[in-house]
């Protein structure tokens, strides 16, 4: 295991001589941050997907949330192709609560990579997307019988049974249905992984999966085959997010490898191996995860060996990454607000800046504490940096986009500021808190833009409420 990189805190970053990293200069794009196609117009503005963010925002507006459609399938291509090489070929599929719509579920189909949808809205938006159903892996922990009986009825591929209730519930639906589900068995190995740490314990303290620990996944992968209406396809294992290196992944792997030898010991072989998603990106200069070619070389290295020591065969291999494609090829364009210097207790200043939207578009920063990279979009500038929240317009303190960044004190209002690697986990949680319509989303590719999502309106919001005159 990596240390992580000695970094500034939160909390001390306005104290003399504990400055947080500044920037090479504040026009600059950091590398590995912002989408591949991103770059600064000779005027100074921010050019994404050859699209001036001015451009963009006087056309849709903010904020704005604008997608890579080249980064997109460049990062989707490249799991595909990464994870398809060695002795175990693996499936990716992308899991489509990162994001998803029916634009980006055709990004996927056409890069030839399968969906993980979790509950039946997101089924609905892939078959909207014609998304052939076999390609598609459906998890979820309290899935209904309607939505189990949507993905036996539309021929999705791969059930993940969550519980053994579940069992049952599944059974019971594909006899009616007169079809065989195919099922892979969740399993909670005892490890939670995150970033560069990992916790290895026996048991697992959380709502998913069925525990390996005490015996449960093995009664339950004899009871899936014993099953009249399933068919026992494999194990499913999802250890964590925002996973920088192959550490956690190999304990779980291992001792997935032993619970592999213990069920072909009752008879039974594992044809697919899932391991889930987690796979990180670089949020900030400070993240540094494995580039995918390195963690796909690092997994298979670590499912040949766990495999061989536990005496099973080495089964075909699935993967669920969906922040590491997405995340990184969008970004937030927000408009700057009201700007206020406040003044703290140790007589050091805290710019607060106000943008159009925060936590209703992007709850990550108060929900995991999440950190990102920001920059004056608009123009650039010459003025010297000064410290800065980012913060949204809500009814909330928590409500931070961005908790320290340095931006130039000449920050006006009506200035665009630009927050990186919002493609994953920002439209996707966004609520419409305050009544504050949820953004649009646009992609952009050699110039050109396409709607994704559009903007929200207060009408769509007011027809809702049947007390409203329509
Ligand atoms: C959330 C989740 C994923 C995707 O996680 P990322 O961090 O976006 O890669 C994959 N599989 C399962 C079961 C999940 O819950």
């Amino acid at each position: 295991m990596r240390a992580h990189p000695a970094g500034p805190r939160h909390g001390d970053v306005f104290t003399p001589g504990a400055v947080p990293r500044m920037p090479a200069g504040v026009n600059a794009l950091e590398p590995g941050i912002w989408p591949t196609s991103s770059h600064r117009a000779s005027g100074g503005s921010l050019v994404v997907g050859g699209c001036d963010v001015r451009r963009l925002a006087a056309d849709y507006s903010t904020p704005l949330f604008v997608i890579d459609e080249v980064d997109f399938r460049g990062r989707a291509a490249d799991f595909r192709d990464s994870y398809a090489r060695g002795p175990a070929p693996a499936t990716v599929y992308y899991a489509a609560k990162a994001f998803l719509a029916t634009t980006i579920a055709r990004w996927v189909e056409q890069e030839g990579l399968g969906l993980d949808v979790a509950t039946g809205g997101e089924l609905a938006v892939a078959l909207a997307a014609d998304f052939p159903p076999d390609r598609i892996i459906m998890h979820g922990n309290n899935k209904s019988l309607e939505e189990i009986e949507t993905a036996l009825r539309s021929g999705v591929g791969t059930l993940v049974i969550d519980s053994v209730p579940e069992i049952d519930m599944v059974s019971a639906v594909a006899l009616r249905l007169g079809v065989t589900a195919r099922v892979l068995v969740r399993v909670t190995v005892g490890v939670e992984a995150h970033t560069h740490e990992f916790i290895a314990t026996a048991h697992e303290d959380q709502k998913f999966g069925l525990s390996l620990a005490t015996g449960e996944a093995r009664d339950a992968v004899a009871r899936v085959r014993s099953a009249p209406a399933l068919h026992f396809a494999g194990l499913h294992s999802h250890i964590g997010s925002q996973i920088f290196d192959a550490s956690g992944f190999e304990i779980a792997t291992s001792r997935i490898a032993d619970l592999a030898a213990k069920i072909a010991s009752d008879g039974a072989s594992i044809e697919e191996l899932n391991l889930g998603g987690g796979m990180g990106i670089a949020y900030t200069s400070l993240d540094d995860p494995l580039g995918v070619p390195d963690m796909a070389a690092a997994l298979e290295r670590i499912v040949v060996k766990s495999c061989e020591r536990a005496g099973v065969d080495i089964p075909r291999l699935s993967f669920e990454p969906g922040r590491a494609i997405v995340g990184p090829a969008g970004i937030t364009l927000y408009q700057v607000g009201i700007v206020k210097p406040v003044e703290l207790d140790n007589g050091l200043v805290r710019t607060y800046v106000s943008v159009d939207g925060g936590m209703s578009d992007n709850i990550r920063t108060a929900l995991y504490d999440a950190d990102y990279t920001v920059v004056l979009a608009s123009r650039e500038s010459s003025a010297p940096p000064q410290l800065c929240r980012v913060v949204g317009k809500h009814c909330e303190s928590g409500d931070v986009v961005v908790r320290d960044a340095w931006l130039p004190s000449d920050l006006a209002p009506g200035d665009l500021l630009a927050v990186a690697a919002t493609g994953a986990y920002c439209r996707s949680m966004a609520s419409q808190y305050n009544y504050v319509p949820r953004p649009a989303v646009v992609s952009v590719r050699e110039g050109a833009t396409t709607t994704i999502l559009r903007r929200e309106t207060q009408a769509d919001l007011l027809a809702l409420d049947p007390g409203a005159p329509s």
